[in-house]
C-alpha cells in the first residue's frame, strides 16, 4: 500500500491484537489498517457510538469550539454530523449551518465557506478519494477545521487506533503535505487534535 500523501510505499506490520495489516509511512508519519467492517454492520457501530447525545458528548462539541470558533465564518457544513447534528444545534442561532452525514443525512450539492468535520477523517477507507471529495466543499478562501487523534506513539498501545471504525491516522506533517497539495494552507494546529487549513483563492 502507498501513502496517499506522499505517494511512496509503506512499512507494513502485523497487528499485535487484531488479525490485520497495520500500515506506516515512513515520511510523513501516517498510518492506515482496516478491520474490514462495511456497510450495516459499521452503521450498527456507529449507531451504538452515537446513541443519544448525553452531557458528555455536547461538553466534547463544546470544548472543541472554544477553539474552533475564530475559524468560522459564512455559510457552514458540518460534514460527518452523526445521527443527532449536535454541531447544528449549537451554532444555527448564529451560523447558517448545514449538516451531512454518510448514514444519517444526505449531501447538498453545493460548496460553504467553513466546513468543519468532527471525528470523521480517521473513518476514512478510501482516504485519497474521501479527502478529495472533503476539501472540493470549501470555497476558495475557506476554511476546513478538522477533528481528529493525531498519531501518539507507541501506536499499537493507543486506544484510538483500537476502534474497528478507525482507519487512518494523521500527523501535522501528513496535515501539511495533503494541505498544500490541494492548494491549502494550515493556519492553525493545537498539535494534538485539531487542525484548520485555509484554501488559496
Ligand atoms: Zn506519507
Amino acid at each position: 500500500m502507498k501513502c496517499f500523501v506522499c505517494h511512496t510505499p509503506m512499512n507494513e506490520q502485523s497487528h499485535p491484537t487484531f488479525e490485520i495489516l497495520s500500515y506506516a509511512c515512513a515520511t510523513c508519519g501516517l498510518r492506515y489498517q482496516d478491520h474490514g467492517l462495511r456497510g450495516a454492520a459499521e452503521q450498527a457501530r456507529y449507531e451504538l457510538h452515537h446513541n443519544e447525545p448525553t452531557e458528555a458528548y455536547v461538553a466534547m462539541f463544546e470544548s472543541i469550539l472554544t477553539t474552533i470558533e475564530p475559524y468560522i465564518q459564512g455559510s457552514v457544513l458540518d460534514f460527518g454530523s452523526g445521527e443527532f447534528n449536535v454541531l447544528e444545534q449549537l451554532l444555527n442561532q448564529r451560523f447558517d449551518i448545514t449538516s451531512y452525514d454518510l448514514f444519517f443525512h444526505p449531501l447538498p450539492l453545493a460548496t460553504y465557506d467553513t466546513v468543519i468535520a468532527i471525528e470523521v477523517v480517521e473513518h476514512f477507507i478510501d482516504p485519497a478519494k474521501e479527502w478529495a471529495r472533503l476539501l472540493a466543499l470549501v470555497r476558495p478562501g475557506g476554511h476546513l477545521i478538522v477533528q481528529t487523534r493525531f498519531v501518539e506513539a507507541p501506536f499499537f498501545d493507543w486506544w484510538y487506533q483500537r476502534d474497528p471504525t478507525h482507519r487512518t491516522f494523521y500527523t501535522v506533517t501528513a496535515f501539511t503535505a495533503l494541505a498544500s497539495q490541494a492548494g491549502f494552507e494550515v493556519i492553525f494546529s493545537n498539535n494534538r487534535s485539531i487542525i484548520v487549513m485555509k484554501r488559496g483563492r
